[in-house]
């Protein structure tokens, strides 16, 4: 057998498709290997979302160029979102890649290795191509949670973002063939599906006849052996009460969102093209709140963006604080080219982006602090995935709002059970509790 080394930068989505990817090549006798030395094939899956994701990946390049070197028969590609934008600049600054492709020519990624052996010489292919599910996975993904890509591209052209160029138009797969790669993770062990699209809430509008997100969650619920469901990314813009019903009423779907905000001003929100205004985006979160008690909430920010002021960023401060998230992922503005944000005027200084970001993550820390100490005294139910990474005697699991927990097993082997568990003491990175008879159950709800 060849060996393949695989590594994969950025988003969720790039780690279903270097799944995808694996899984293909062991069709054609490819087995991975952790080990770059020893492999036949490297791959690269990368993101370009921000500048410092590309920078990563041009320093890979470099440190695998004297293994090139050392073995002229080893292939090297490129695949993912930088592959599609930057073809040119690969090959220029790395002219020792051999393989180049794009999201869409993922399916033939068998044939384009094989050019690249038979033609010995580079092969790119960054075109569009048919909308294909591939369901290959590489040996051993038997695992309990599993990421399931529902819709590829994006077409909101927020003004930042380079998604809607590196990943095309939005299409999305028919339900009947997402549930069938659910049954089949579930066969092989699956617990915990996440179902993934850059605006995951417009899913099923292009198909025909057309469905939407919560039809897609009540289909999949119905697959016996799963246990939890959940999505992500959502845009507030595509928010429907439907879909806050869904989550309330889909057994397996968990009272969890992320819903990007990026900035609490309205000014700014305009200036990238986001399609709401904070007063909406709030009114969104009390009709949440009011449909789904528990709701947890996690955001995307970006800090920094093209004439944010002070009074720009303190409305941010300001949402954070409003909506009380559970979680917060606050990114500097990175300028993107070929985007409208990348142009325009009063560009921050790196120093501003910087302090902001400090900032905003000490709000975000006391604010996710606090929801999680109200998690005190109450049972919540857990699936356990396995031992703690620190205390191999203990077991470790996450709630529905996906806080890990760690706990004692009391002897027993709990992987892959959803179990209530008595949430004792928050901890800055994760929570402790104790496992409580299921008879008591009732006494808490879940959270
Ligand atoms: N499609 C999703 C949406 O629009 O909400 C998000 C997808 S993106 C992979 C994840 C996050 O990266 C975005 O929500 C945004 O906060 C951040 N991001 C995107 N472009 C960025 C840029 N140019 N600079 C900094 N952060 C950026």
């Amino acid at each position: 057998m060849s060996k393949l080394h695989l590594i994969t930068y950025g988003c969720q989505m790039n780690e279903y498709d270097s799944e995808r990817v694996a899984g293909l090549l062991r069709q054609s006798d490819y087995e991975l290997t952790d080990r770059a030395e020893d492999a036949d094939l490297i791959i690269l899956n990368t993101c370009s979302i921000r500048e410092k994701a590309e920078d990563k990946v041009y320093s890979q390049l470099g440190a695998l160029k004297h293994l090139k070197r050392a073995n002229p028969e080893l292939v090297i590609g490129v695949m993912g979102c930088m592959a599609q934008l930057q073809q040119g600049r690969i090959q220029e600054r790395a002219p020792y890649v051999d393989l180049v492709f794009g999201s869409p020519a993922i399916a033939r990624v068998q044939d384009l290795v094989a050019r690249v052996r038979r033609e010995r010489r580079p092969v790119l292919e960054t075109g569009e191509g048919p909308l294909i599910k591939i369901t290959a996975r590489p040996q051993g993904a038997g695992r309990l949670k599993a990421f399931v890509t529902v819709m590829e591209g994006c077409e909101k052209h927020c003004t930042f973002c380079v998604v809607p160029t590196t990943r095309g138009r939005e299409r999305s797969h028919p339900p009947a063939v997402i549930v069938q790669e659910i049954r089949e993770l579930v066969a092989q062990g699956c617990r915990e599906v996440t179902l993934l699209g850059q605006t995951v809430n417009a899913y099923g509008r292009d198909l025909a006849p057309a469905i939407d997100l919560a039809d897609l969650l009540e289909q999949v619920d119905g697959i016996p052996g799963l246990a939890r469901i959940r999505f992500t990314t959502s845009n507030p813009y595509n928010l429907t009460p439907r879909l806050m019903r869904a989550i309330r009423d889909v057994p397996k779907v968990m009272e969890y969102l992320h819903l990007p905000l990026q900035s609490g001003s309205d000014r700014i929100l305009e200036r990238m093209n986001r399609g709401y205004t904070r007063a909406r985006y709030l009114e969104l979160i009390a009709e949440l709140r009011e449909t789904v008690p528990d709701i947890a909430l996690s955001t995307d920010l970006i800090l920094g963006f093209p004439g944010e002021t002070d009074d720009d960023f303190e409305q941010t401060v300001d949402m954070v604080e409003r909506v009380a998230y559970d979680n917060v992922f606050a990114f500097r503005y990175s300028r993107r080219p070929g985007t409208p944000a990348a142009d325009m005027p009063d560009q921050v200084p790196d120093a501003v982006k910087a302090e902001r970001n400090t900032r905003i993550l000490e709000v975000a820390t006391r604010v996710g602090a606090a929801r999680s100490r109200a998690l005190e005294g109450r049972v919540v139910d857990i699936l356990v995935e396995g031992v703690s990474r620190k205390h191999a005697h203990e077991a470790t699991g996450r709630t529905p709002c996906n806080r890990v927990v760690n706990l004692d097993p009391e002897g027993r082997d709990l992987t892959g059970e959803v179990v209530p568990v008595r949430i004792r003491q928050a901890l800055p990175h994760s929570l402790r509790g104790e496992l409580v008879d299921g008879a008591r159950r009732s006494t808490g709800s879940a959270a």
